[in-house]
Formats: structure tokens, C-alpha cells, sequence
């Protein structure tokens, strides 16, 4: 199993591409600024870095050489400078490659699949084969789940809500059915943004924009919800109505 070292001071971030990669099978550590990067590197190897430049303690470029003065391993750099120069720098100081903030989940991973190719590090047997793939549950079985009187069937991609057909759009349908694979639990914004959206940089108000639309075509309200509760501060659980 390889192993990523992600570097990246904001935590929502940091915590969702640690959660991309290690669903694709990844080993992943995390540092949130260069020195906590330099430590981790000098503990223990990793087969590659994704280093944001921004950090709060070291310029990137500088962890960067520093990275550099004492190990080759690949690393992925994540600037939100989308500037020549800037990129011709960082190529020069030793990075194999660079995203350009925002980059989505799928981005991510091809790159690094990329770079630890070009290393000779191979990537896990599952990354790649998912990319893009809108449900999370890409390689489990896509059984129909029913919960109260509404029918999700992923095989399908169709609803039902007491027999009626509902019409959904593609992320309101993906949203749906990762909410009735964990039909009872409760799913963090986060973690939806992670799985069924793949984009680290996605807004949680698009989930809410999402939800209730979803929650309109369920024919209900956020104020008197049947199917889709709200836990404040935490996610939302799909269930049965009472
Ligand atoms: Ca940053």
C-alpha cells in the first residue's frame, strides 16, 4: 500500500483529501505545516507528498528544498497561484508535478497516480478505477434499499416514493443513494462532499442547496422533515417516517 504524506494547514481541506486518498487504498499521513512535513519525512519514508504551498510557517517553495535536501520522493504540489513563473519556480525546486487550487478529488488522484508511475512507486490497485464515478459505493453490490415507502435502486438509478417515479437530478440521485446505503446513520457534510461529490473544495452550502431540493421532491420541509433529519452541528440520516 503506498503512502502520501498530505500537507495542508486548513483542517476541513487537509481532512478531506485525507479521506479521498485513503479510500483509494492509500496509506496517508498528514502534516499541517513544513516542519511538521520535515519530521514526518525524516520518521519514516513516504512513496509521495502532496504539499500545499501556502503554509503558515515555511514558504512552500522553501519546505519544498528543504524536502529536497534530504529525500527524493515525489512530490505533488497544490498552489492556489495560478501563475507561470510561479509554477516554472516550483517545477525547478524539485516538485514532479502541481495541481491548481481548486482541484477536485479525481484530479488529485490521477495526478498522483501519474507521479508514482513516473517513480516507479506504483499506484493502489484501486485508484484510477473509480475516478469520476459519481456513487461512493462504486464496487460494492448495487442492491435496492427501501426505507419507509421510498424505493432507491442504484442498478437502475431510479426513485420511488410510494410506487410514484420520482425525477431526480444526477447529484440529487447520487445524494440520495449514499444516504440510503447508510440509511439510520448519520453522514457528516464533509464526508458527502468527499464521497459524492469528490471535491475537496466544494462548499457545504451546496450540499444544502442539494438537500433541499431533494427534500421538495420528498415533499417535505426542513422544518417538518420526514425522511431526512437534520442533526445539528453533525450531518443528516435518512429514515423511515414515523
Ligand atoms: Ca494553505
Amino acid at each position: 500500500m503506498p503512502s502520501v504524506l498530505v500537507v495542508e494547514d486548513d483542517p476541513s481541506i487537509r481532512q478531506s483529501l485525507i479521506e479521498v486518498l485513503a479510500e483509494q487504498g492509500y496509506a496517508v499521513r498528514s502534516a499541517a505545516d513544513g516542519f511538521g512535513a520535515l519530521r514526518e519525512v525524516t520518521q519514516a519514508p513516504v512513496d509521495a507528498i502532496v504539499l500545499d504551498l501556502g503554509l503558515p510557517d515555511l514558504d512552500g517553495g522553501d519546505a519544498l528544498r528543504m524536502i529536497r535536501g534530504i529525500s527524493s520522493v515525489p512530490v505533488l504540489v497544490a498552489t492556489a497561484r495560478d501563475d507561470e513563473s510561479e509554477i516554472i519556480n516550483i517545477l525547478n525546486a524539485g516538485a514532479d508535478d502541481y495541481l491548481v487550487k481548486p482541484f477536485s478529488g479525481g484530479q488529485l488522484l490521477a495526478r498522483l497516480s501519474a507521479v508514482l508511475r513516473r517513480t516507479g512507486g506504483a499506484p493502489p490497485a484501486s485508484a484510477g478505477g473509480t475516478i469520476g464515478a459519481a456513487p461512493a459505493q462504486a464496487g460494492e453490490p448495487l442492491r435496492p434499499t427501501v426505507v419507509g415507502a421510498l424505493a432507491v435502486d442504484p442498478g437502475a438509478r431510479t426513485v420511488h416514493l410510494a410506487g410514484q417515479e420520482l425525477r431526480l437530478t444526477r447529484r440529487e440521485f447520487d445524494l440520495l443513494a449514499f444516504l440510503a446505503h447508510h440509511a439510520g446513520q448519520v453522514v457528516s457534510k464533509r464526508r458527502l462532499l468527499t464521497e459524492v461529490w469528490r471535491e475537496p473544495y466544494v462548499d457545504d452550502q451546496t450540499v444544502d442547496v442539494h438537500l433541499s431540493s431533494l427534500r421538495r421532491k420528498l415533499g417535505e420541509r426542513a422544518s417538518a422533515p420526514r425522511y431526512l433529519l437534520t442533526v445539528r452541528g453533525v450531518g443528516i440520516k435518512l429514515v423511515a417516517p414515523r
